[in-house]
């Protein structure tokens, strides 16, 4: 598949419409309106990728809707140069957000064959995060800790431990809480043991899945 004029139109139109619903960053918007998304899909796909919905990627995953990955980018207030910790890479759109902000990202996704085709497709077009691994999200990585930024893309029933714990002081983490739907949550560490946090409405993930690899 290849990128054309006609994709850069809508997507420019799609960063367009995200700034209308109310995303302000100039960055993410710039972001959302370069990266092909087109190309994170299955070709079946294609026509529907700057529309701003949610789609099934393989292994019965979805990509998030473009104004989720705005949404919570924007929380992140993301600094070039920092190391940002994604769990569940899925098709890659968001580490690749992050990427073409300047972050160094490192990315976890739990369904090995996801994270396969996710790993070559990520490096094919440019966008290969610091570090990609497969395993369990609700453990991090803990190599590579701490985090400036920690950004959660499945629906978590609570903030993991491990989590916290891989967060810079200073550092943010984005993540979605609850069954269905899950309160936009975002956590600022404010020092070794204090977290302060805040809310910002209901959005609709899959789950963040435990116990199984
Ligand atoms: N960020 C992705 C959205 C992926 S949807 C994108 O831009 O496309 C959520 C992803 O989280 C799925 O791929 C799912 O397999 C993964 N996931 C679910 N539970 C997980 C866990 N415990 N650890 C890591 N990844 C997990």
């Amino acid at each position: 598949m290849e990128d054309t004029f006609k994709h850069q139109g809508k997507r420019k139109l799609l960063a367009e419409k995200l700034a209308a619903k109310g995303i302000k960053d100039k960055a993410v918007l710039e972001a959302i309106a370069s990266i092909p998304r087109h190309l994170f899909l299955d070709s079946s796909f294609e026509d529907h990728a700057y529309q701003d919905k949610a789609f099934p990627i393989s292994s019965g995953q979805t990509i998030s809707h473009p104004y989720t990955v705005a949404f919570q980018t924007e929380l992140l207030e993301v600094q070039k140069g920092e190391k940002i910790l994604e769990v569940g890479t899925g098709s890659g759109y968001q580490a690749a957000v992050l990427h073409h902000l300047g972050a160094k990202v490192y990315t976890i996704e739990r369904q090995h064959k996801l994270y396969k085709k996710t790993a070559t497709f990520l490096k094919k077009i440019g966008y290969s995060p610091k570090y990609i691994t497969f395993g369990d999200g609700y453990k991090g990585i803990k190599t590579y800790a701490p985090y400036h930024k920690i950004i959660v893309t499945a629906g978590a029933p609570y903030i993991p431990k491990d989590l916290m714990a891989q967060l810079k002081v200073g550092g943010r983490m984005v993540i979605p809480v609850g069954e269905d739907p899950q309160i936009m949550t975002l956590l600022i560490r404010k020092d070794a043991k204090k977290f302060e946090k805040h809310s910002f409405g209901e959005f609709r993930f899959v789950p963040l899945l435990e116990n199984k690899n």
